[in-house]
């Protein structure tokens, strides 16, 4: 990629996608899932019509939580029976467009699904549906986060297990079973353990609620550097021991014929394809310490670090380049607090980190930011514009645009989307 030829034509910040990556990422782990798995994107980690396009040619399907999300899928070409639609509080609204498009939809309360199928009955139809479970396993002790514990998403195993028939509902199928363990595992063998949680619970399940397990959704976790250096971690030695726990659990339920296997995964598939590229606005020192300013804050990419939240971003910058004005400046290396445009103390990437010998006007890349950089940003927070976001195949720009949020009378509005 030429960082300052791009930043040159499209200014910065500027986000790069290199459709090579994610098509090197998806193929990766294809082939780290047992033979005959399928596959979907979750959109969350970037709706970028572009990714999912390329995604969706490769065979890919689709998770979604909104009905743009759902647009943005279909548009791409993804099937609607390819397409899974998630989410923790749904409105009637989603639930329309869902059953309107014959999506399958993973249920997360029992008020979910007496709204699936009131909405079903709404539309004179019926509708699909998988089950989410909060498995009772805990999987904390392996670092996860999203079950095991008290949590909105899904449904607690305990009681499914007690409360089966309470989820019947007239015009909804349950066509089988949803689990997310838990986001970025860190290895193989802590993938392979989360996966034998959800295993787990589907004797006692299947029975409980009496269903043909049609479909097993076993969710993800597949791990990808996040604005760090790095590269994907070699996943291929999961498939042959996930293929025999897989084998081992569907021996142990009554099972006409092999249920649809299917695994989720944003960051793993979308991480390595994105590129930011900034540049060093100023260099400054106060009372000691040095802060290097950028022209690309917690607004663009790392918002929901920004809100302390999560753990403090780790970001690796990658020098661009010195601007041709001053060739041969030297600037200072070492640590700096690494801080955007905005004007809140929380607009910072980094407090303290080692950072290359940089001046203003340099460009730098944060690498590792196709999943959850832009759309996971604050990109409201100070009216800023937004940053082109700009898509390369083998080096050339197939595609080059500009996210905009516009303030527009509600009464011009399409209805209730
Ligand atoms: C966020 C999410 C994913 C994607 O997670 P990644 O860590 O990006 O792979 C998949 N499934 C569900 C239900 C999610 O909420």
């Amino acid at each position: 990629m030429n960082a300052t030829a791009l930043a040159e034509r499209f200014g910065t910040p500027l986000y790069v996608y290199e459709l090579g990556e994610i098509r090197d990422a998806h193929k990766r782990l294809v082939l780290s899932l047992p033979a005959g798995s399928s596959l979907v994107y979750s959109l969350k980690a970037n709706p970028h019509p572009a990714l999912v396009r390329t995604l969706a040619a490769l065979g890919c399907g689709a998770e979604v939580s909104s009905v743009s999300e759902l647009r943005a899928a279909l548009a791409a070409g993804v099937e609607n029976r390819d397409i899974i639609y998630t989410g923790p509080a749904k409105t009637d609204i989603e639930l329309q467009y869902a059953v309107a498009e014959e999506i399958m939809v993973s249920v997360e309360s029992a008020r979910d699904m007496k709204r699936l199928s009131d909405v079903a009955a709404g539309a004179s139809t019926t509708a699909d549906c998988i089950l989410r479970v909060n498995p009772d396993r805990d999987a904390r002790s392996t670092g996860l986060t999203m079950t095991g514990g008290a949590t909105q998403f899904g449904i607690d195993e305990r009681w499914l297990l007690g409360h089966a028939s309470a989820l019947r509902a007239s015009r909804v199928r349950i066509r089988g079973l949803h689990f997310y363990i838990g986001s970025n595992i860190v290895g193989v063998d802590e993938l392979l353990r989360s996966f034998v949680i959800a295993l787990e619970t589907l004797p006692g399940l299947v029975s409980a609620l009496a269903i043909e397990l049609d479909v097993l959704d076993l969710g993800g976790g597949f791990p990808h550097p996040y604005a760090s250096r790095g590269v994907a971690r070699d996943l291929a030695s999961l498939s042959a021991p996930l293929a025999i726990e897989l084998d081992a659990a569907l021996e142990r339920i009554p099972c006409e014929r092999r249920p649809r296997i299917v695994f989720e995964s944003g960051r793993y598939l979308a991480g390595a394809c994105g590129t930011l590229i900034c540049r060093v606005q100023d260099v400054k020192s106060s009372r000691g310490s040095r802060f290097v300013l950028l022209d690309a804050g917690i607004n663009h990419l790392g918002g929901m670090h920004g809100l302390r939240r999560l753990r403090p971003l780790s970001v690796d910058l990658l020098p661009a380049r010195r601007p041709q004005v001053n060739p041969s400046a030297q600037g200072t290396s070492g640590r700096a607090a690494l801080v955007g445009p905005l004007c809140t103390p929380l607009d910072s990437w980094a407090r303290d980190v080692e950072l290359p010998d940089l001046i203003p006007g340099d460009l730098v890349m944060v690498p590792n930011v196709g999943a959850y950089g832009l759309t996971a940003s604050l990109v409201a927070f100070l009216s800023r514009r937004l940053p082109a976001e700009v898509v390369l195949d083998d080096n050339e720009v197939v595609d080059a645009t500009r996210l905009a949020l516009q303030r527009r009378s509600v009464d011009a509005e399409a209805p209730r989307t």
